[in-house]
């Protein structure tokens, strides 16, 4: 591991995070919020079903399985007994069945993908989930802010739940760090164009932007478009070759980094 101090380039003066793998261990999603899905779902569903955004939440999953079905993804049909289940027991059951099965799947359905939000929110909010963050991260990111420079995030999960994870996350309310959020709605993060679009709309040049990441393939996106890269490695993450290793800025904390010329 290196473990040198990397001088960050005098023209940079935004950073630009990732989260999985970079600020939070590539785990969380993985370990923490989809087993948190998984076993409290029923309950969720069970306690709020009554409410108007449980239903719509319902509704657009029903939707979802008529339009798997017509496709032929057949969807798991529970054979509850009615005679022994309530019609409430026995629907919930069945969204319940259709959410696993979409899980498992790893489907991407707006359907899904907007219940899981609402459990998340939830759960962060009342404490059940607190979003993980490296211990390196916000000692940094203050040295950062101290010295001038603006920090965004970029990240595939959506703004909302990026905001859920550093607004509840193990060391507090951490959304002041943050001078903006980036999320797929600006471009996919392996697109060049993407880069231009968050620099476009920071107010920037390219060049200005230092963005942090475990993936090569968004590095050399981002690289594509100007923008300087560091790679960060963290356990878990997937190893870079020796050639990536060559050609990139490789850190394993953000302690590393090192602001020269730009405060
Ligand atoms: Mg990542």
């Amino acid at each position: 591991m290196e473990m040198a101090a990397i001088a960050v380039p005098g023209p940079a003066r935004v950073f630009l995070l990732d989260i999985e793998g970079t600020t939070t261990p590539i785990t969380f999603v993985k370990d923490i919020l989809f087993p948190f899905i998984r076993e409290n779902l029923e309950e969720y569903l069970s306690a709020h079903w009554e409410e108007d955004e449980c239903k719509q939440d319902v509704h657009l999953l029903k939707k979802q399985a008529e339009e798997d079905l017509r496709q032929n993804k057949a969807c798991p049909v529970h054979a509850v007994d009615q005679t022994v289940h309530t019609d409430e027991e026995k629907a919930i059951r069945e969204v319940v069945d259709s959410v696993l099965w979409q899980m498992a799947a790893d489907r991407k359905s707006t359907a899904l993908k907007q219940l899981q939000g609402h459990m998340w929110r939830a759960a962060y909010v009342t404490g059940k989930i607190k979003g993980e963050v490296y211990p390196d991260v916000v000692p940094a990111v203050r040295r950062w802010r101290r010295g001038g420079l603006k920090v965004f995030i970029y990240s595939s999960g959506s703004v909302e739940a990026q905001k859920l994870l550093f607004g509840y996350s193990v060391e507090g309310d951490l959304l002041d760090l943050f001078d903006g959020h980036f999320d797929t709605n600006i471009g996919a993060k392996v697109e060049s164009k993407s880069y231009e679009n968050i620099a476009e709309r920071i107010g920037c040049q390219p060049e200005e932007i230092m963005f942090l990441t475990d993936v090569t393939r968004e590095a050399k996106a981002a690289e594509d478009a100007g923008v300087n890269v560091i790679m960060v490695v963290r356990p878990g993450n997937t190893e870079l070759t020796e050639e990536e290793r060559s050609h990139y800025r490789v850190v394993t904390s953000f302690n590393q980094l090192e602001l020269i010329g730009n405060v």
